[in-house]
Parts: C-alpha cells; structure tokens; sequence
C-alpha cells in the first residue's frame, strides 16, 4: 500500500484536481489517498467561525454563500457527467444547509470543530465524484477510523484496528479516498489534529496499514538545502534522514509539519516530498537509510527572543536549572535553544504572550537580559564529533557576524546559533557559499 497526500495548492482548482487524478493513476499499487481541504478553505473556515463567535451573522452568512458558490463552480467545471454533478450538487446542498443552521445555533466549541471539518469532507467528496467518472475509487470516512484520545493524541491502535477492518470490506479495491485533519474525539464528537494536520493524518494512515511509501505532495521540489526566499542557488535535497527531517522541520523548513513523520518513523516507512506541479522532479525521500552528509541543509527561525539570567548562586549549585525551567512551564512557554556558563543561563523562546510574567518570575534568580529580533539559524547533516572541521568550516565563513548563542552536541544532527534577525540572510548565503561541495562556490569553504 502507498499512501499519497495532496495538500491544499494542490486541490485548490479543477485543474489541479485533474493533476491530481493523473499522478494517482500513474501509482500501479494499491493506494490511499488523503485531501487536505481546497487551498484558502481553512482560512476562510476559521474566520467564519470568528464571525459566528463574535455574533457577525451578516458576514457569516456572506463567507457560508461564498463558499457555496465557490464549490458549486468547480463541480460544474470538475463534473463531466450530469448524474456526477447532480450527486455533487445533493451533497453541497446538504453540507450548505449545515452551515446556515448554525449561523442561528449557539457557538460552541463542538459546533466549531464541526465548521474546521468542512473543508476536507467536500474536497473528498468532490474529488470522489470527479474518479467516479473515469476509475473505480473508494471513499472512506476518515471519521469512522481515525481516533483521538482525551489528550488530543492519536490513538493509533484503534486506528489501525478499524482502517484494516474498513478495507477488509474492498479487497476487490485498490484506490481509496479519505480525509485528511478530521477525526473524532473520546466522545465521538468530530474534531482535528490542529492546523497543518493532513500531514499528521498521512503518516498515521501509513502507520496503520504498513505502508510501503507515504508521498507528501506539496507545491515546491521537495526539501531545499537552504531558505529559496532569500538566497539564489538552492537545490533540492535528494534524502534525508528522518533525524535530520526532524531537526529541519522544527526549524522552519515549513514543508512538514514537525509531528507528522513520528509515526512513519517509528515504522520505518520512507516519505517522499514531491511537486504536484512538477512531478518529474525527483523531491526529498526521508529514509532511514539516507547516505550520510557532514551538511545536509540549513533553516532559520525569526522571531527569536533570549533570554539571560545571570547568578552567581548558580555556581556549583545544585537544582538552579531546574528552578528556572518551572517558571517557563508554569507560563507555559516552551524553550528552543538553551546554553550555560557557569553562572549564567542563556535560553530561547519564540512566544512571547507570556514574556512579562517570565520576567517577573524570574526576577528573583539574576540579573535578566532580553534580547528580541533575533534568528536561530539550524545547519543539519552527520555532525557528529569526529566529522572534524565542520564547526571550524562554519564559524570561520561568519568571521564578520555577531553570533549570540551556539547550540551544539544536543543530538548529533544540528548545529544551531543565535543571530540578530538583520544579519539573517548574509548569514544564509555565507553558508550556502561555503558548505555545500555541489554548488562548487568561489567563497567554499567546504568540510
Ligand atoms: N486544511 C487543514 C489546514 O489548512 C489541514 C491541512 O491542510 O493540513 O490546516
Ligand atoms: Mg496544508
């Protein structure tokens, strides 16, 4: 079984639909593939359910028809048949009159889940209707299988359970449909696996059936080894382990979300990032059995703030770190780079909504510096400590850039320091002149 994903851009018109249909047919395997809903959807979902809380009926009911008109375009251009159009035009009524009635409903959070479902189950059911026409697919609820425990985890036995069960019941059946995102709650209610969650939905379907293959189907080639918005000579990263995907994701190489391979790492199941709009280009296949690269790519993250705090309790002390990370637990904060000295602590954050109880709690412990307007820079590859020469390589092409933290040795796969956002994109191209042997630079500096 191969599990395919399509994100949003790419079922976000009829004609991408048609792509999509092509590159599936193309798969001569037995197959499952998931939609995120159509590109802008979510969006506009999340904003009608601003409208419906805040009691905006007249935009509500502005955003619900528009919508509605929106897919009823793209049946009628999607659907050859009459009969097609005519089950797509039933279907769209009834999810149509859902909306409405809840623009008079009270707003509750149930309701809302409800609303953020919508994108995906008219995405599938348009996209069924359209393979109906031209091969024999199946579309399966993603509803009727996928399952989220009180926590908001996945519960991935029960999952497994009932998707084997579903396909039991096609074994004459090679192509099926689902949902990407939606699920359902320990009460049954419909829920989601929180934005971006199609990916999420992906690997665990993949999970679940041993897939031989999950393909993330995206709108760029793959996984590049550097940010292509700001520096000119990237390439796409032919593969990648899942360690350094990891390190990658997190870091804003957006095209994964972070959590979504756990699971297809956890089974050993390779994911390949592909270009619906070109693909012919080879993309990135995350494995674990990737060739090692002293660097393998390079990310950044904005909006960065550190934080230092200076004490001269904390030498040989015991139990200070400890005290300092409650205080970012009780504000719920999570902390991304962390370095020390011996009488001094340096962290980083990147949500600040609670930066001033933080300040406050931690007055007690130090002296306090913030800095703000800064950029953690991620380098990934095989750097482990007897790949020698890569910090060297590294730190001698930023000879002119003020670096503010380094973060090294946390796993063997990243590399990461602290920079002022404004020096962000010389530091990027520096390193991309330097550290990769196949861009062949005047500026190598190669490890
Ligand atoms: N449609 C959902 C979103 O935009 C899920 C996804 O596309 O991954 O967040
Ligand atoms: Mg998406």
């Amino acid at each position: 079984m191969i599990v395919l994903k399509f994100g949003g851009t790419s079922v976000g018109s009829v004609e991408n639909f048609r792509k999509v249909a092509g590159i599936i047919n193309d798969v001569k395997e037995p197959k499952i593939v998931v939609l995120s809903a159509m590109s802008g959807v979510t969006n506009t979902l999340v904003k009608l359910i601003e409208n419906l809380e805040s009691g905006d009926t007249n935009n509500a009911l502005v955003q619900i028809n528009a919508l509605n008109e929106k897919y009823i375009e793209v049946a009628r251009d999607l659907l050859d048949d009459d009969n097609g159009f005519y089950k797509a035009q039933v279907f769209l009524n009834k999810h149509h009159q859902q909306l409405l009635s809840m623009v008079t409903e009270k707003f509750t959070t149930t309701v809302e889940r409800i609303i953020m479902a919508e994108g995906e189950l008219v995405s599938t059911n348009l996209f069924q209707l359209f393979m109906e026409e031209h091969s024999d697919s199946v579309l399966l609820s993603a509803l009727d299988f996928m399952q989220i425990d009180k926590y908001g985890e996945p519960n991935t036995n029960v999952i497994q359970d009932r998707l084997s069960k579903i396909l039991a019941n096609h074994l004459s059946k090679d192509t099926f449909i689902t949902q990407g995102f939606i699920c359902r709650n320990e009460k049954g209610e419909i829920d989601n696996l929180k934005r971006g969650g199609s990916d999420y939905s992906a690997s665990l379907i993949g999970s679940a059936v041993n897939a031989k293959q999950i393909q993330i189907w995206t709108d760029i080639d793959g996984m590049h080894n550097n940010d292509p918005r700001y520096v000119d000579q990237t390439f796409s990263v032919q593969e990648i382990s899942f360690h350094e995907a990891a390190e990658l994701a997190y870091f804003g190489a957006k095209i994964l979300h972070p959590q979504s391979i756990i699971p297809a790492q956890e089974k050993n199941i390779p994911v390949l990032l592909k270009n619906t709009f070109k693909p012919e280009c080879k993309g990135t296949l995350i494995h674990n059995k990737a060739r090692s690269e002293k660097i393998r790519a390079i990310a950044a993250k904005d909006n960065i703030t550190a934080i230092k705090i200076k004490s001269y309790r904390m030498l040989m002390a015991y139990g200070f770190l400890k005290k300092v990370f409650e205080v970012f637990e009780q504000n719920k904060t999570s902390i991304d780079m962390i370095t020390t000295s011996e009488v001094a602590i340096s962290l980083t954050i990147d949500n600040t909504s609670r930066l001033n109880e933080i300040t406050r709690d931690l007055q007690g412990f130090g002296n306090i510096e913030i800095d703000s307007e800064l950029s953690i820079i991620c380098i990934a590859g095989d750097l482990a400590q007897n790949n020698k020469g890569i910090t060297s390589a590294i730190f001698n092409g930023l000879k002119d850039i003020p670096v503010r933290m380094i973060s090294y040795g946390g796993s063997n796969y990243n590399l990461s320091f602290l920079v002022k956002t404004s020096d962000k994109i010389a530091v990027l191209n520096i390193l991309n002149q330097g550290l990769f042997p196949e861009l062949k630079t005047e500026n190598a500096l190669y490890v």
